[in-house]
């Protein structure tokens, strides 16, 4: 019998939408011109892409010039940041937060190295970003502003509407506009993305991680933004990402967008169940375990635990041998064991964040699922745990603390 299958990495990406794929087909086999060709082909696809510009922008409260597609969320994270900066066309300083995606956080990085300063503004124990500290971090050459929407290890949905409010207070009183950049690739598909009420220049999508296909993102720019391309070549997305357009995945993107918005109540409703539900069997059935983030103030899918005592890495492995797939956050993508920079913010304890797993969840989840994975659960993290030293040296202390009770007193 073939092992089953569970799939909860629904935050590294999803499955395509049977719909999207339908809808993606016609673009690889009927309609397949080249969206800047004049003859009719060309036309075909140009109105595909402009038909799926249009849905995108509608979705986000835009209007469809406002509106750009890239090839993935990342591109648009870099197109956003450096497009911006390179339009500025001096170095000066960029407020971000801890806990950004590699995307960004790279980015930030790599800025810091040539020449720019960056402030990264630390998170509470829940992973959230506070206004008072935003507000102290500006500069008067302040350039940036680039906070994402939520976090996509532990879930967190940072303060973006009150950080833009202060943000337009503090650029009436200046010359140089401080752009404000958030990062929604974990949001979209689960909270409604009105641009106008967020009050961002700019915000970033990315199609898989909404049943939409990969190699696709968007990028909303306000009207108005000074911005300045990173790439070079032909006029496509009004020069700002050149090279032929991907119509196949804008189509995809526009409709798998569509399905998810349209899902929004419902698929919270059941990934929050389902959260709900193993997090508190875990808290229930095994000992040790500390969960990353607050349940409160984050997107509902993601649930970050630490199993403390063992190694995430190795949960990672002994689950996927089960047919149970998570993500780890405690180890960095070069596969080192140092902790992730985002569990590192939280500051929980180097023990904790050893053993941190991300369980993701998506629409196609259930509670059948979720029972079988608390019936293997508990099972692999007592074998891990007997592996360790240190869990048999607090285990004994446990038997010790648990015995007293029983022995009877004279
Ligand atoms: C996945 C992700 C990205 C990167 O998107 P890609 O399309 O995979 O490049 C950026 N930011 C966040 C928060 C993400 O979760």
């Amino acid at each position: 019998m073939e092992q089953r299958k569970i799939y909860l990495d629904n935050g590294a990406t999803t499955v395509v939408y049977p719909e999207v794929i339908k809808e993606m087909q016609k673009y690889f086999s009927d309609v397949y011109g080249n969206a800047s060709s004049l003859h009719y082909f060309g036309r075909q696809a140009k109105t595909a892409l402009e038909d799926a510009r249009s849905k995108v922008a509608l979705l986000l409260n835009a209007s469809p010039e406002e509106v750009f597609f890239t090839g993935c969320g990342t591109e648009s994270d870099n197109i956003a940041i450096s497009g911006i900066l390179n339009a500025y066309g001096k170095k000066g300083h960029i407020i971000t937060s801890s806990i950004e995606h590699h995307a960004v956080f790279y980015l930030c990085k790599h800025l810091e190295e040539t020449g720019y300063e960056v402030t990264y503004l630390s998170v509470d124990k829940d992973g959230v970003v506070s206004v008072e500290d935003f507000k102290k971090a500006v500069r008067d050459d302040t350039l940036l502003v680039t906070i994402m929407h939520a976090n996509n290890e532990i879930g967190s949905i940072q303060p973006i509407e009150a950080i833009a409010d202060e943000l337009k207070k503090i650029n009436e009183k200046r010359r140089d506009k401080i752009y404000f950049h958030t990062d929604a690739v974990q949001t979209a598909g689960k909270l409604r993305l009105d641009v106008k009420k967020l009050g961002v220049d700019l915000l970033v999508l990315s199609a898989h991680k909404f049943n939409g296909p990969k190699g696709i993102g968007a990028l909303y720019i306000k009207k108005g933004t000074n911005i300045f391309p990173i790439i070079f070549g032909g006029h496509h997305e009004r020069g700002l990402r050149p090279g032929t357009e991907n119509i196949p995945a804008a189509a995809g993107f526009a409709k798998a967008f569509e399905i998810s918005n349209a899902k929004i109540e419902g698929h919270n409703k059941c990934v929050f169940a389902l959260r709900e539900k193993l997090k508190k069997s875990i808290l229930d059935t095994i000992p040790e375990v500390v969960i990353n983030g607050s349940s409160g103030s984050s997107v509902s899918n993601i649930l970050n635990v630490s199993f403390n005592y063992i190694e995430g890495e190795a949960l990672l492995l002994m689950l996927d041998m089960k047919g149970i797939a998570v993500s780890t956050g405690s180890a960095c993508a070069s596969g080192s064991s140092e902790p992730s920079h985002v569990l590192s913010a939280l500051r929980i304890d180097p023990v904790s964040a050893q053993g941190a797993v991300r369980f993701s969840f998506g629409c196609y989840n259930t509670e059948e699922e979720v029972d079988y994975v608390l019936e293997i659960l508990p099972e692999v993290i007592r074998n891990l745990r007997s592996m360790s030293p240190v869990w048999h040296q607090k285990s004994k202390k446990y038997f010790k603390k648990y015995i007293h009770k029983f022995i009877a007193k004279p």
